[in-house]
């Protein structure tokens, strides 16, 4: 495909793609393949000799889109959202025909340096206390990570190399692997299964923290446990908080945790993938107060901030302590600069060498829609869940499980998690919405997530007399 090609097949492209986002809706949003669909579909090699491009996009529609979940539909109500917005979509292009990879800054300039100041920006719209700023007299700064997984596994690596060093100041007798073994991290019972995973890949034990009625974890019941640990020769040095649990969206109390955590010297990292797009508006940025206490941050503006996936915004209080902790300098990226201290090289802040131009995708967005057009979209989306809940609290059959704070709702039928089972395997099978179950207190829970760019007030209102009549009949059959 030469230039000529490229312009003409570019242009097709984007209408193809602004033909799925229009007519989304009208596709059945969760796709009815079988596992291994695809496989028969294709030749079993690589061909030897070069196809047409129309072959290839005709094999896009008859291969791809039967096995396509349409995460973009307004009738997804699944996991969390996945942004998507035009101005990110085009900067994605853009990205993509720069083709810079920005692991230090002399390898892209612009790509390193737009991204701090991205951060800078996004970190003043949630009001972030300065010392996690780059472009203030604080040490801290933020960087784009691929997902909350990849961020939250660097908290707890950088606290395990500051939790290592601190204590072999202390007795240098000690061996590092001996240190290591005896470290212990913390995160609630609610939290995401990454947090979990972040242990494992770290190699250090990690404890479950039990949640309160609210399903948010108390100082008191951290200070409990640090405390047995201690007694026990254990090293408590890691506490990720949650705000904005995946099953129910609750948080934990961080006002009262940060405290605690830095009195005992634990690093506390703030995982908000999904909740944290909303502290862009003052009325939910009290959610956030305790930060303050934090030493790393993070949320996913590709969940709920209109930037496509990948771009996961972490910000650190002391840069040096994710920076230092695994700093490496061979020849080949040397440049001139490199120690003027006025340069970023992004390839030490996270776990991958290369790095893609993302934050493209957040200057677009945040100069297209403007703060007051992104905290309306996050206000549509609240305003709908909460009609949802609305509507849900009518219906005397259903319960609400867990408090609405932002755009998802916890319900379930009054009655047995099978019936409930029954009720998400009807959705899940007819295909017209999709959702998700969760397990609260060990019951089985739908969850209504507000997903789409285009959800309007009529697919919620459609959803919920989807679900009302399949409820209908189902209690039908389980009566006769
Ligand atoms: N943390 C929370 C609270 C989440 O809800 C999720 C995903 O929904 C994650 C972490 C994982 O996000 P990512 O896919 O960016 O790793």
């Amino acid at each position: 495909m030469d230039a000529a090609e490229f312009r003409r097949r570019g242009k097709e492209m984007v209408d193809f793609v602004a033909d799925y986002l229009e007519n989304i809706e009208h596709r059945r949003v969760y796709p009815d393949v079988e596992p291994g669909y695809l496989r028969s579909m294709i030749p079993s090699e690589a061909p030897l000799e070069p196809e047409s491009y129309e072959d290839v996009l005709k094999d896009v529609d008859r291969v791809i889109m039967p096995g396509i979940t349409h995460w973009q539909s307004p009738h997804f109500h699944a996991y969390f959202p996945s942004a998507s917005s035009y101005p990110a979509l085009l900067a994605d292009m853009l990205c993509g025909g720069l083709g810079c990879i920005g692991f230090t800054w002399a390898a892209s300039p612009a790509c390193t340096e737009l991204e701090t100041v991205m951060l800078d920006w996004l970190g003043q719209m949630l009001q972030l206390p300065e010392d996690f700023l780059a472009g203030t007299k604080g040490q801290g700064g933020g960087v784009i990570q691929g997902t909350a997984s990849e961020a939250t596994l660097m908290a707890l690596l950088a606290a395990r190399c500051k939790a290592v060093k601190c204590v072999h100041e202390s007795d240098p007798q000690r061996s590092e692997a001996d240190i290591i073994s005896k470290l212990i991290a913390y995160t609630s019972e609610e939290a995401h299964s990454s947090v979990e995973r972040a242990g494992l890949i770290g190699g250090v034990g990690i404890r479950m923290v039990a949640t309160d009625e609210h399903f948010s974890v108390r100082a008191e019941t951290l200070e409990k446990m640090v405390a047995e640990d201690k007694a026990a020769g254990f090293i408590p040095f890691f506490f990720c908080a949650t705000l904005g649990t995946t099953p129910s969206c609750a948080f934990d109390k961080i006002t009262e945790l940060g405290p605690l955590c830095n009195a005992e010297n634990i690093w506390m990292h703030i995982d908000a993938a999904y909740a944290g797009s909303s502290f862009i508006c003052p009325e939910f940025r009290p959610l956030l107060d305790g930060v303050e206490f934090a030493d790393s941050f993070n949320f996913n503006p590709h969940k709920w901030l209109l930037v496509n996936f990948d771009c996961s915004a972490m910000w650190v209080k002391k840069r040096t302590d994710l920076i230092g902790a695994f700093k490496l300098d061979p020849v080949y990226l040397k440049y001139d600069n490199q120690e003027s201290g006025l340069v970023t090289d992004y390839r030490h802040w996270g776990i991958p060498l290369g790095r893609r131009f993302r934050s493209l995708k957040l200057w677009f967005v945040f100069r297209m829609y403007g703060q007051s057009g992104l905290q309306a979209y996050i206000r549509k989306h609240v305003e709908l869940a909460k009609v949802f809940e609305t509507m849900v609290k009518k219906d005397k059959r259903f319960e609400i499980c867990a408090e609405v704070v932002l755009g998802l709702v916890c319900f379930r039928l009054k009655g047995s998690d099978e019936l409930n089972e029954a009720l998400l395997k009807e959705i899940t099978h007819l295909g017209r919405i999709h959702l998700v179950p969760c397990k609260l207190r060990g019951r089985f829970v739908l969850r209504f997530a507000v997903c789409g760019r285009t959800t309007e007030l009529r697919h919620v209102q459609e959803a919920w007399t989807h679900i009302t009549e399949l409820s209908s009949e189902l209690l039908l059959k389980h009566h006769s």
